[in-house]
């Protein structure tokens, strides 16, 4: 997500938008405002191809339907003697769904938890025209209603079948589902277009594997899991951002931590940031690796809290406290452009301070010193990872800051000198990928040997689950 949405969407809109159809109440929904809104919602979708696209899109559902069906067939035939068997003739569950224009119907699925039958019998729905291959989750009658109250263009989204995938299906199976539902099917709804379905399906495909070999996202993850020994704060976007600001709060300073593969791997080489992990107040998930690691550790992460995509929606939350920041990192005035870049948009964050990275040993009190003498609230450290965490750790008392976080090199992009993926490829979790085509003499042995070592951690912790203990190897970098 770029910036300027995190900057036009309302902080309290950015984060959980976990609408659990099950917990969804229908029945509180007042009858005058599900009449209102049936009418409401008969809003025709705009964008390009508004006209045509919406008919070539129903004649390839039906087409691919047909295929589906007709391949599947067999299949399908043996699953529903077997579940007619096994379940005493109950062959189909039927869920009440509203579909266009907020029209009633029922979503087939075969009476079974086995996730790769269940959701065949989905095809005939695509065939009556009740859904769609690609359009937003179908939603439970009267639950669009309560969006409305909260957004009231919500009423939007009734203008396309429901379908099976969509952005937000997308954005949940790889976490970054930063953005509530509702913003991105009213977006979908807005733009729909061949190209852009075409671009869903592209993307879809890593989480349509993860699924295939894990299963859906589960309805509930543990607060804290733990992936090779590192202890991982489990928390959505939003409350770790609420997490960070309530520590502004507390009496001692506090140490927050971000955790990928390349940094659990420098977990390993570097006893001393291991334990800072270990003290630190909270530790965030980032990165794909990571997820992938607790799907197959069966310690399912919740959010992937990228460092990048929380800064901005930190920098909101201290906005609307009026908080101050101080900016420790990166090369000589890459802070001074961050620093810019958070006075344009979040005018009520106080700027304390600013200084590079690389400073000498000799130089460091002077450092200490000047963040000291500021009394900023945060610190923020951009020095790569284990360096930051060291230092913060090393010097946290002396700060005199309530919070210190190291964000690694979210300078370099936030200055404009690296620029991040686009958000298509990070959807497909291959922002490691662009990184490594980036600066390939200084990543390739992070990337191509490190995820390597990585999941075979991983793997090997699945296949002989035991205690990991840290190699202890001499400390080359900090303390
Ligand atoms: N850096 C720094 N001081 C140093 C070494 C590095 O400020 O002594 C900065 C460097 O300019 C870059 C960041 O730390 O902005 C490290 O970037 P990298 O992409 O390696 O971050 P990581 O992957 O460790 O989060």
């Amino acid at each position: 997500m770029s910036s300027t949405e995190v900057r036009s969407t309302p902080l309290a809109a950015l984060g959980e938008a976990t609408v659990s159809v099950d917990a969804f109440v229908c029945k509180r929904v007042p009858k005058r405002v599900m009449q209102r809104l049936e009418v409401d919602d008969r809003v025709p979708a705009t964008g390009n191809g508004v006209l045509l696209y919406p008919h070539i899109k129903r004649m390839l559902d039906i087409a691919l339907a047909v295929v589906a069906l007709a391949f599947l067939s067999p299949l399908l035939v043996m699953a529903w003697f077997w579940f007619s068997v096994k379940n005493g003739g109950r062959i189909l569950d039927r869920k009440a769904r509203a579909g266009l224009h907020c029209r009633p119907f029922d979503e087939y699925s075969f009476a079974t938890d086995q996730r790769l039958l269940r959701r065949l019998p989905v095809l005939f729905n695509i065939l009556k025209g009740d859904m769609s291959f690609i359009g937003p989750r179908a939603a439970c009658p009267g639950e669009m209603c309560v969006e409305c109250r909260s957004m009231p263009v919500a009423h939007k989204r009734s203008a396309v079948r429901p379908g099976l995938i969509c952005d937000w299906w997308i954005r949940r199976h790889i976490s970054l589902d930063y953005v509530r539902e509702i913003v991105l099917d009213v977006a979908y709804v807005e733009s729909t277009s061949f190209r852009k379905d075409a671009g869903i399906v592209l993307r879809a495909l890593p989480g349509m594997i993860t699924t295939l070999f894990w299963g859906d996202e589960p309805v509930e993850y543990p607060p804290r899991v733990e992936i090779l020994n590192v202890r991982i704060d489990n928390l959505t976007m939003q409350g770790a951002v609420a997490g960070v600001v309530g520590l502004l709060d507390g009496r001692k300073p506090r140490q927050v931590c971000f955790v990928n593969p390349h940094y659990i791997n420098e977990a390993f080489r570097v006893p001393a940031y291991k334990r800072v992990l270990d003290e630190a107040e909270l530790v965030f998930a980032d990165g794909f690796g990571t997820r992938i690691a607790g799907k197959i550790l069966r310690r399912p992460i919740r959010q992937n809290l990228c460092g990048t995509d929380l800064f901005p929606r930190l920098c909101a939350a201290l906005d609307e406290g009026a908080r101050s920041i101080y900016l420790l990192g990166a090369a000589p005035g890459a802070a001074e452009l961050v620093a810019d870049w958070i006075r344009e948009r979040y005018p009520g964050v106080v700027i304390k301070g600013c200084h590079h990275g690389f400073f000498s040993v000799a130089e460091e009190m002077a450092v200490v010193e000047e963040i000291a003498r500021s009394g900023a609230d945060i610190l923020i450290a951009a020095m790569g990872v284990p360096r930051q965490e060291l230092w913060l750790h090393r010097h946290l008392e002396q700060l005199n800051v309530k919070v210190a976080i190291g964000f690694g090199g979210l300078f370099d992009y936030f200055a404009g000198r690296v620029p991040r993926a686009p958000q298509w490829v990070r959807e497909i979790g291959m922002e490691w990928v662009y990184r490594l085509i980036q600066e390939p003499r200084r990543m390739w042995r992070r990337y191509l040997i490190g995820n390597g070592l990585f999941l075979g951690r991983v793997l090997h912790q699945r296949l002989f689950p035991r205690e990991w203990t840290v190699r202890p190897v001499e400390n080359r970098i900090g303390e």
